[in-house]
C-alpha cells in the first residue's frame, strides 16, 4: 500500500466551490477532482445543499478488505476522492486540516489536542456568505470542541444514535445550507478491541447503512435543490501488539483515507 497524493488540505476549498462560497482565508487550492466534478453535473450552477457524514478512524484499508460494507454506499456515490490525512493522524489534526484547507502548524492543533481553533473555517466562510449552517456531534469530542464558538447551529448530544436521529429531522426540515454530522462509534470500540474485532467492523457497516438512508432521504425530500452530498473519514488506524487499536504513525495505514461524493442537480 503506497501513500495517496492528494493532501486532505485541497478538500476545504472544494467544499466551498461548491457553494460558490469564498474559501476561509487558508485554505489551500481547491481539489480539482471535486471542483471539476461539480462543474460537469451543475453546469456552473453551484450546490444550495450540502450534507457531509464525516465517520471517524474507518480507515480506506478497511474499506478496501471489507468491500460488502460499504457496497451500497459506493454505489450510490460517483466521485471517489481518495486523499491523504495530516501527519500526526490524529481527530483533531485532522478535522481542523478538513475545515480549515491548512495544515495543523497553520490552524493550531499539531499533536491531540482538543482546544479550538481560531482561524478562519469553513464554517466562518459559509456563515459570511450568509449560508445556514449545521453541525452535529457528541459532547467532549473534538467536532463538537474545536469549532465551537462559530455564527453556525450545534446539536450536541451525548449518544449517537441522537445525533443520527437529529440528522435526519434536518434533512426533513429542509432549513439549512450545509449539515455537517459527524459519528465516532467506530474510532470508540475500535481503540478498545482493536479495527479488525467483530464488533468494530460492524460499525462500519453501520455507519454506511446510515449514509445510505441519509442519501435515500435526501433523493426524495431535496429534489428542488442542487445537493452536494458526502461521506469520508478523518484518518485510518492500525492494530496495536496488545490487540487494541491507534491511529500516530506516518504510514498509509493511518493516513490514506477515502471520501464519496455525489451531485443531485435539482429537478425540473
Ligand atoms: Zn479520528
Amino acid at each position: 500500500m503506497e501513500m495517496n497524493k492528494t493532501p486532505l488540505e485541497s478538500l476545504c476549498a472544494a467544499l466551498a466551490y461548491a457553494m460558490g462560497v469564498e474559501p476561509p482565508k487558508y485554505a489551500e487550492a481547491a481539489n480539482e477532482d471535486l471542483t471539476a466534478y461539480i462543474d460537469r453535473c451543475l453546469a456552473g450552477q453551484k450546490a444550495d445543499r450540502v450534507f457531509i457524514y464525516n465517520t471517524d478512524a474507518i480507515g480506506q484499508w478497511l474499506v478496501e478488505k471489507y468491500p460488502d460494507l460499504s457496497a451500497e454506499s459506493r454505489e450510490r456515490m460517483e466521485l471517489e476522492l481518495p486523499m491523504r490525512t495530516v501527519n500526526p493522524p490524529k481527530t483533531p489534526c485532522c478535522f481542523g486540516t478538513m475545515y480549515t484547507g491548512a495544515a495543523p502548524k497553520v490552524h493550531g492543533i499539531e499533536v491531540y489536542e482538543k482546544k479550538l481553533i481560531t482561524i478562519d473555517t469553513l464554517f466562518d466562510a459559509l456563515a459570511r456568505a450568509g449560508k445556514k449552517v449545521a453541525l452535529l456531534s457528541l459532547n467532549n469530542y473534538s467536532m463538537s470542541i474545536i469549532f465551537a464558538g462559530r455564527d453556525i447551529d450545534y446539536y450536541i448530544y451525548d449518544v449517537w444514535s441522537k445525533v443520527n436521529a437529529k440528522a435526519a429531522e434536518l434533512i426533513l426540515k429542509d432549513e439549512y445550507d450545509f449539515i455537517l454530522c459527524y459519528n465516532a462509534n467506530f474510532d470508540d470500540i475500535m481503540h478498545k478491541k482493536g479495527p479488525e474485532h467483530p464488533e468494530t467492523i460492524a460499525q462500519m457497516g453501520f455507519n454506511f447503512r446510515t449514509f445510505c438512508m441519509y442519501d435515500e432521504m435526501i433523493q426524495t425530500h431535496w429534489k428542488h435543490h442542487n445537493v452536494l452530498i458526502g461521506t469520508g473519514m478523518d484518518h485510518g488506524c492500525h492494530e496495536t501488539e496488545d490487540g487494541k487499536g491507534t491511529h500516530c504513525e506516518d504510514s498509509p495505514r493511518d493516513r490514506n483515507i477515502v471520501h464519496y461524493y455525489k451531485i443531485y442537480p435539482a429537478q425540473k
